[in-house]
């Protein structure tokens, strides 16, 4: 923050997704040092007009915490639009899967160098940055080897320095079977626990580490072992679940006291009881659903009606989700699952925080955190979400720094 001393940005609508304060607040933020240091209502006192301040006043341009996305998979090398065919003749994502599917993005991210998937994931954390998007947790899970899966980890942990978002890391191992592997389960789990993740705790290269329990992939009991022995070694958990047949892994999750469930298409009541009561977090992925062509989302009304913590990703992946744009996540969590915009705004903000245990630093626009603000080119949550299928997001600040503006990056 060159030549001043602080940033003051006035609206007649900041949605501050902190509950101290009305939905949208008609007044001021300041921050100082990269941090939120003042939210109060109304007009801006004279004071704030100093020489060494920079005032910002937008009108009744709504104003928004950072986005954060929780469910990503940044790092993977290859891409997958020679499936598209097979989608539109009417293949599933499993019968895909076994054809290909996973194991090919496995093969393009193996053959990678650090230097480029540090590239072709940078390139991935602007765009998502141009969205809002200024927190993003990260997965590895394309390499699935010891090798590959400490390379993609690395490449998040020097995204999380160089670039302006922030990155979080998740070990996600048990994504697939490695090719080499197919016919032993076991052994990978067993490999994974005592080859691999030693390492990168010792290293601190992920804080969380996740499963995908599916039929097909990891059952519940292979799920239950692989996450006891996980939790013990100090990882924060977080499971893919019930993402295509109600198979018990949202119970599972909340029963492991996990940080969050994810997917969640499939849930059965049972699954959402318990996901409310151990307070885990629901992270719903529409737009793989709509990118699946399944026929039928995650029930996030009843989720929400029943006390459930609902978080909103993106899920960028190559094989489901290849989007870096949290704002089709939220287009389809209201016309696909029939969320109010207001919903749909703390999904992505305060509740995707603490999807990924970030909600002391981010998430909100409250006194203490990080200046993480949007601008944004309408009036309220309703017209955010009511003119689909284009970029809102006039700016981005990053700790109180200009990161992104009208679509384009301009950090340093
Ligand atoms: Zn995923």
């Amino acid at each position: 923050m060159e030549n001043r001393e602080k940033l003051v940005i006035r609206s007649r609508a900041i949605f501050t997704a902190d509950e101290k304060y009305p939905t949208l607040l008609d007044g001021y933020i300041v921050i100082d040092d990269g941090k939120i240091t003042k939210i109060e209502s109304g007009d801006l006192p004279q004071t704030s007009f100093a020489p060494e301040n920079e005032v910002l006043d937008v009108g009744e341009d709504l104003v928004l915490p950072g986005f954060v996305d929780p469910h990503t998979h940044l790092v993977h090398g290859g891409s997958r639009e020679l499936e598209l065919d097979m989608k539109l003749a009417g293949k599933s994502y499993m019968e895909i899967h076994e054809i290909g599917g996973i194991r090919s993005t496995v093969q393009a991210t193996r053959s990678m160098n650090e230097e480029e998937l540090y590239n072709k994931a940078k390139a991935s954390l602007d765009r998502m940055l141009t969205f809002g998007t200024t927190t993003v947790e990260a997965k590895s899970g394309y390499g699935l080897d010891k090798e590959t899966e400490i390379r993609c980890l690395e490449v998040g942990q020097r995204l999380n320095r160089e670039h302006p978002a922030d990155v979080v890391g998740t070990y996600m191992g048990a994504h697939a079977l490695p090719p080499e592997s197919t016919a032993n389960t076991k052994g990978y789990v067993e490999f994974m626990l005592t080859e691999v993740m030693p390492e990168i705790k010792e290293r601190k290269l992920a804080e969380f580490c996740d499963i995908f329990c599916e039929e097909g992939i990891f059952d519940i009991e292979t799920s239950r072992y692989y996450m006891q022995k996980a939790k013990e070694m100090g990882f924060l958990l977080k499971a893919h679940a019930d993402e295509i047949v109600p198979l018990g892994g949202a119970e599972l999750a909340a029963e492991m006291g996990a940080v969050s469930a994810e997917h969640l298409m499939a849930i059965s009541d049972r699954g959402i009881e318990m996901l409310a009561e151990s307070g885990t977090v629901a992270v719903l992925l529409p737009a793989t659903t709509f990118f699946l062509m399944a026929d039928k989302y995650a029930p996030a009304r009843k989720m929400l009606a029943a006390g459930v913590k609902v978080a909103l990703a993106t899920d960028y992946n190559p094989g489901s989700s290849p989007t870096e744009n949290i704002q089709v996540a939220m287009s389809h969590a209201c016309f696909g699952m029939g969320m109010q915009p207001e919903d749909i705004l703390h999904a992505v903000t305060i509740n995707a925080a603490h999807a990924i245990k970030r909600e002391r630093t981010a998430g909100s626009i409250s006194i203490g955190k990080n200046a993480d603000i949007l601008i944004t080119d309408v009036k309220s949550p309703a017209e955010l979400i009511y003119r689909f299928g284009v970029n809102h997001i006039v700016r981005v600040y990053k700790r109180g720094r200009l990161a992104a503006e009208q679509g384009r990056v301009c950090y340093e």
